[in-house]
Formats: structure tokens, C-alpha cells, sequence
């Protein structure tokens, strides 16, 4: 018998039970279906670039084994049902998707196969447990992180990934469309060579990327994780959000190296809690398919932002906002489609907080821009900081950037490598230039307002501006 495996982010051979069970069974037929580019929240940008290099070797890997991926663009249904008919395959399996758009599409599909009289087989895969086993005492989904994370770690150890298969089957005949097809060139020109020059993708890439942290990182992880200036931790994100690595993998491997009595226990519990914020997104998505677009918290859908202040949104994008910590962020972000998570935390906070500019705006910046670019982590994630989300940082909770930075790149590595001239600043002014004596800037080659700017807005006029901001949003 022939079985169509159709690839969504899923782009790997090994721990794909899909595939795994299609290769038992028989002839196998993988397919991948190019997205409708007109769809809310279609791949962005920086995506587009992974997504193509991240085809490119999925084709690879699979035509060693025998059987050649399929491009198919066009009507995902359609697609599907034709191809049934042209390999004569009888079942159709794939794994679960949780957009809530997809979700929808998939309950569709299986419906459509029914009806023309194929076997639909779905798996769980993408994430560890699936949204509607991690519950509360009470039966209902948890809105906190902390009791969400215990449950998880109580609840039945998710299963050990399977193998790759050696071989398959493969059925003459049908064309993959090409990949130029699909359209995944990323509209910036300059953007292809910077990212590759940053990450390597791939399903090998993506295990030695998790080798690598395991022996290099994952032991000093609760110390490090929070220092953009170090390699501290696993830069997994882009290649769990294709599955070019399955969070079944990265579990087992840690729980193998908890086991072997290796690292420090808080550093591998900490590791741990950080990949259950990927799933408590993913459940909180689930629950509420609003959760990209519209405030969890609905005391926030009147808050006053500036939402024509194009100006300042910009400077923010571009890394020209006058605060070294928030334009290193930002220009990493751009150079490399990645940033490390406190500088996340820090240029979100400065985006709403400081120049008031609502977290749609930010989140549809990442969107566009992230290699890692999730809908779940990205959309809860820009709730939390701006105070709107499920178990969120409060609103009045303000980061201060002077001191975010002072603390967290205390030695200015991570801001001299993005924002080159400063440079030569000493460390005491790295994070506030503008309070440099002027001999000091001059001898550093700064000239304020010319080469780097002056801060964009001031820190505590900011502050007090956002809290008046949450007390009228309140009505108080
Ligand atoms: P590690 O620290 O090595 O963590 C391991 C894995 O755990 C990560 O690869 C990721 O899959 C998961 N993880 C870690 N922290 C979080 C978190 N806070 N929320 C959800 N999952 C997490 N992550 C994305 O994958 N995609 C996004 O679009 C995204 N947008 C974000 C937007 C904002 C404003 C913020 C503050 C965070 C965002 N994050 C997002 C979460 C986090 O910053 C990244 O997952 C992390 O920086 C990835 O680096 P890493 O793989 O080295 O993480």
C-alpha cells in the first residue's frame, strides 16, 4: 500500500512516527505543501529564508532514502485528494497542528479524505504534551505558568523518539513542482547572506546544535542563560520551530544527561522550565486562538498607545533608539534573525512601555523578521511583557535599559559587537553614552546626534508617561 506523508514544520527524518509508519506499511509519497501566501500570519520574511534552506534539505535527506519530496502549491485539500489519485494511496498522515487557521483546515481534510474513501492517520509531535491532557485539578486549561510547568513534570514522561527510517519505497511518476515555485526568497536582498553566514540548517545542523549545548552549555545554563555577552544557551529555537529537532529529542537527551548524574541539577531544571514555556504558548494559543491578535486581558483593548508615532517605531526597528542595550537587540535581530531572550524582554518593554507603541507592532516586527518567528511563543510572549497576557509581568513593572544593560552585559561585549561605534567608549558610560564627558566621547570617536543618537525618549519622563498611560486605560 501508498502513503502520502505530508511535512508542515516537521522537517526532519528521524523521531517522525508519520513517516516511520508510512515506511512500514509500504510505498511512501512526502509531500510538502506551499502555504496560501494570503493568509493571516504567513510565514514572514526571515522565515521564508529557513523555511527554503530547511526544504532544500529535507529534499536532500529523503531522496538518499528513495523516496523524493514532492512541492505542490495550491489548495491544500485539493492537493492532497489529486495526488491521492495520481499514487493510488489509501492512507494520508501527517502530524498535528495547532494554529487554530490550521487546526481548522486539518478537521477539514480529514473530512474530505473520508468522503473519498482514504484513511486519515495524524500523530502528536510538535509539542510534548498535548493541550488538552495538561490540565487543572478542575478540569479547565491552566492561565499559569508555574502550576502548568509542575503538571507537565508529573505527568507521564512523553515517549522516546523512534528512528529514521533506512529505506523507502518510493512511487514512480508524480512532479514536485520547484521549489522557486514556492516563492521563499525573502523580499530583502541583503538578507540571504547574513543569515547564512549566522546558522547552518538542517536536521544535522539542528543535532549539533543540541550536542553541542549539551556539552558546552547546558550545565551552566541557570547561571548563563540570562548574559547576551555569552554563548549561553542552546539557540535551538528555529530549528524546534521546524522540527528540523523534535521536542521529544531535546527532552530525552536531557533527561539521558540528567541521568548519566552529569550538570548541575538547577541548570537542567531551568532548561527544562524554558521548554515548557514553548508548550504553556502553544496550550495558551490552543485555549485562546485570539492570542495574537487582541489582549488576554481585556482592561488593555482601551489603552492609549501612540499608534501613529511612525517615527519612533522606526528608529526602534532599525537600532537608533540612543539606549546601546535596546539597539544591540534590535540590530542582532536584523543581522542574524535572532536575539537572545532577556534582550527580547528588554527592547519589547522599551517598545510599550517607553515609547508607548502597542505590542502588535513589535510582535509583527519578530514575526517578519525571526528565524524562530512562532506564533504561540511570539504572540504569548509580547502579551507577557506588555503586562496583557496569561500569567503575565505586570504593566507597572518598568525596565529600566541603563540598568538592564549594566547588569547583563556588564563587561558592554555584547553591545560593542552590535553597535560597533561605540566601541571604544569606556564601560562606565557603554550604557549611557550621553553622561560621558565630552573628552571621553570625543576620544572614543562618539559625536552624539551624529554617529549614534541621543536617547529618544528620557528614562523617567518614559516611566512616569506609561504608568499614566495604565491608570487612563483604567479609567482611573
Ligand atoms: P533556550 O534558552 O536554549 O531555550 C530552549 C528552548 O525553549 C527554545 O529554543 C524555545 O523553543 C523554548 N523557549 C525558551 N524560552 C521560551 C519562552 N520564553 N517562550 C517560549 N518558548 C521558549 N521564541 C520563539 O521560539 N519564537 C518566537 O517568535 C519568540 N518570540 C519572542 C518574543 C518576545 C517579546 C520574547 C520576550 C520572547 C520570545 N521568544 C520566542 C522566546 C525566547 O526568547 C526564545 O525562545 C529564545 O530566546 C530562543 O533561544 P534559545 O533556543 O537559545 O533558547
Amino acid at each position: 500500500p501508498t502513503t502520502i506523508v505530508v511535512f508542515y514544520r516537521d522537517l526532519r527524518i528521524a523521531d517522525h512516527r508519520p513517516l516511520a509508519n508510512a515506511a512500514a506499511r509500504g510505498r511512501v509519497v512526502p509531500l510538502y505543501v506551499a502555504e496560501d501566501p494570503a493568509r493571516a500570519w504567513a510565514h514572514g520574511a526571515a522565515s521564508r529564508w529557513w523555511l527554503r534552506e530547511a526544504l532544500l534539505d529535507l529534499q536532500q535527506r529523503l531522496a538518499a532514502l528513495g523516496a523524493p519530496l514532492l512541492l505542490r502549491r495550491g489548495n491544500r485539500i485539493d492537493t492532497i485528494l489529486m495526488l491521492a489519485r495520481e499514487t493510488g494511496a489509501k492512507t494520508v498522515v501527517w502530524h498535528r497542528r495547532y494554529e487554530p487557521d490550521l487546526a481548522k483546515e486539518d478537521a477539514e481534510l480529514v473530512e474530505a479524505l473520508k468522503e473519498a474513501g482514504i484513511a486519515a492517520e495524524i500523530s502528536d509531535g510538535y509539542l510534548l504534551f498535548e493541550p488538552d491532557t495538561i490540565r487543572t485539578g478542575a478540569g479547565t486549561p491552566f492561565r499559569v505558568f508555574t502550576p502548568f510547568s509542575r503538571a507537565c513534570l508529573s505527568a507521564p514522561t512523553p515517549t522516546p523518539p523512534i528512528a529514521a527510517p533506512k529505506k523507502l519505497e518510493s512511487v514512480s511518476g508524480p512532479a514536485s513542482d520547484p521549489l522557486e515555485a514556492l516563492k521563499l526568497v525573502p523580499s530583502r536582498a541583503v538578507w540571504p547572506e547574513k543569515l547564512a553566514s549566522a546558522w547552518s540548517v538542517g536536521e544535522v545542523s539542528a543535532r549539533k546544535t543540541l550536542d553541542h549545548f549539551l556539552k558546552q552549555g547546558l550545565d551552566d545554563y541557570a547561571e548563563a542563560r540570562d548574559r547576551p555577552d555569552l554563548a549561553g544557551t542552546s539557540r535551538l529555537s528555529p530549528y524546534l520551530h521546524y522540527g528540523e529537532i523534535s521536542p521529544r529529542q531535546v527532552w530525552h537527551a536531557v533527561l539521558a544527561h540528567k541521568a548519566a548524574g552529569a550538570g548541575a541539577q538547577n541548570s537542567l531544571h531551568r532548561f527544562q522550565l524554558e521548554v515548557l514555556w514553548r508548550e504553556f504558548s502553544w496550550h495558551l494559543l490552543h485555549q485562546f486562538p485570539l492570542l495574537p491578535e487582541k489582549p488576554l486581558n481585556p482592561s488593555f483593548t482601551n489603552f492609549p498607545w501612540l499608534e501613529d508615532d511612525e517615527a519612533a517605531l522606526l528608529a526602534w526597528q532599525k537600532g537608533q533608539t540612543g539606549y546601546p542595550i535596546v539597539d544591540a537587540g534590535m540590530r542582532q535581530l536584523w543581522q542574524t534573525g535572532w536575539m537572545h531572550n532577556r534582550v527580547r524582554m528588554i527592547v519589547a518593554s522599551f517598545l510599550i512601555k517607553h515609547l508607548l507603541i502597542s505590542w502588535q507592532k513589535g510582535e509583527a516586527w519578530f514575526w517578519d523578521t525571526l528565524v524562530d518567528a512562532d506564533l504561540g511563543a511570539n504572540a504569548a510572549s509580547w502579551q507577557w511583557v506588555a503586562g496583557c497576557g496569561a500569567d503575565a509581568a505586570p504593566y507597572f513593572r518598568i525596565f529600566n535599559p541603563i540598568l538592564q544593560g549594566q547588569k547583563f552585559d556588564p563587561d558592554g561585549a555584547y553591545v560593542r559587537r552590535y553597535v560597533p561605534e561605540l566601541s571604544r567608549l569606556d564601560d562606565k558610560f557603554l550604557h549611557q553614552p550621553w553622561t560621558a564627558p565630552a573628552s571621553d566621547l570625543a576620544k572614543a570617536g562618539i559625536v552624539l546626534g551624529k554617529n549614534y543618537p541621543k536617547p529618544i525618549v528620557e528614562h523617567g519622563f518614559a516611566r512616569k508617561r506609561a504608568l499614566r498611560a495604565l491608570a487612563l486605560s483604567k479609567g482611573e
